[in-house]
């Protein structure tokens, strides 16, 4: 796979809040002694300009660690602020605990793009053992008063993404979980876990490594801002193992141009022992793959044109080399095959 330097991220995310109500077992935030703070509005005021003015089709994450939505009706202003400055493609994840009627109109309202649910559980007690201080029927009711909300207003925005990450305690839900979505309408999403870059122990799961180590994905089109403002290596990298710079005083395409630039190039020079140390213990590079799955193939439609917008495409490819993913429609089409 041919890999090339892009101008600006393709994706930025950025951490609104590192605090959270939940303390779910495989999260790195979880064991992270960094502190868990908010960011400062006109910090990320000043992210949200650069990006609407340099780059308005980077996809923009308001999350990194933590649970954005306990910043309440503050974040929908944050995200109509980014949305108003020119960035076209806003994509927020949630724990949906906090998904009450009040939550959720201004949610739709805001210019959120595309909503992922993470639910890594189909029953109370594999989810509560899992995401520990989460709710089961808060999130599932949430989700579903947000599905009725948006099926009463006709809305087809935001595209909904209940999200999977699959361990040995929750593997054997992933079957009934596909199905009980899919048949509400919603994309679900399934992918490995990751390991936070050894932060959280792999059990059985842990990616074993071997000599076929390939150019981490995660480098190539993800830059991940902290609330103090501090550009690191990647969006697994919680603790801040790998500080490239800060946005406080420099601007995201100076840091992606320079320090990550390089760290890139390592990359695409398959020169991993040359790589800081956080990426050369990492095995998260073999993990930053999905199994996407449609309840038809319009919204399959729906979403990969909203994932491909923007993104930099290889010659005699059809998708990014840093979008990999495999699509599934229900009558089993594999709609994309992963690459490379
Ligand atoms: S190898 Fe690991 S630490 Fe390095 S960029 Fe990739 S995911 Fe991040």
């Amino acid at each position: 796979m041919t890999f090339v330097h892009t101008p600006f991220p393709q994706q930025v995310v950025v951490e609104v809040t590192a605090a959270c109500d939940q303390q779910c077992v495989f999260c790195g935030r979880t064991y992270m002694d960094r502190p868990k703070k908010t960011m400062r509005p006109d910090l990320f005021r000043r992210i949200v300009e650069e990006i609407g003015r340099e780059s308005p089709q980077t996809e923009v994450w308001p999350t990194f660690m933590g649970e954005a939505l306990l910043l309440g009706d503050r974040l929908f202003e944050w995200i109509r602020y980014a949305r108003e400055r020119g960035c076209s493609k806003l994509t927020l994840n949630s724990n949906g605990n906090r998904l009450t009627q009040h939550t959720i109109d201004l949610l739709v309202d805001s210019g959120i793009d595309r909503f992922i649910l993470s639910c890594d559980g189909h029953t109370k007690a594999t989810y509560e053992k899992i995401r520990v201080g989460g709710k089961f029927e808060k999130l599932y009711g949430g989700a579903e008063l947000l599905l009725e909300t948006m099926r009463r207003r006709g809305l087809r925005r935001p595209i909904v993404e209940m999200q999977f990450s699959v361990f040995d305690e929750n593997q054997h839900e992933v079957e009934d979980f596909k199905r009980h979505w899919l048949a509400r309408g919603v994309v679900v999403k399934v992918r490995p876990k990751v390991y936070w870059s050894g932060t959280v122990s792999g059990g059985e799961h842990r990616v074993r490594l071997d000599a076929s180590r390939t150019p981490c994905l995660w480098a190539m089109d993800t830059c991940a801002i902290h609330a103090n403002g501090n550009v690191v290596m990647c969006a697994i990298d919680c603790e801040g193992k790998y500080v490239a710079g800060n946005v406080e005083t420099q601007s995201v395409q100076e840091i992606w141009n320079g320090p990550l630039r390089w760290i890139r190039e390592l990359h695409m020079r398959e020169r991993f022992r040359d790589l800081p140390e956080i990426c050369r213990r990492c095995t998260d590079w073999a993990v930053k793959k999905a199994q996407a799955f449609f309840p038809s193939k319009e919204s399959r439609s729906e979403y990969e044109a909203y994932v491909r917008r923007g993104r930099v495409l290889m010659a005699g490819d059809t998708v990014a080399p840093q979008d990999q993913a495999e699509h599934f429609t229900p009558d089993g089409e594999v709609a994309r095959s992963e690459k490379g």
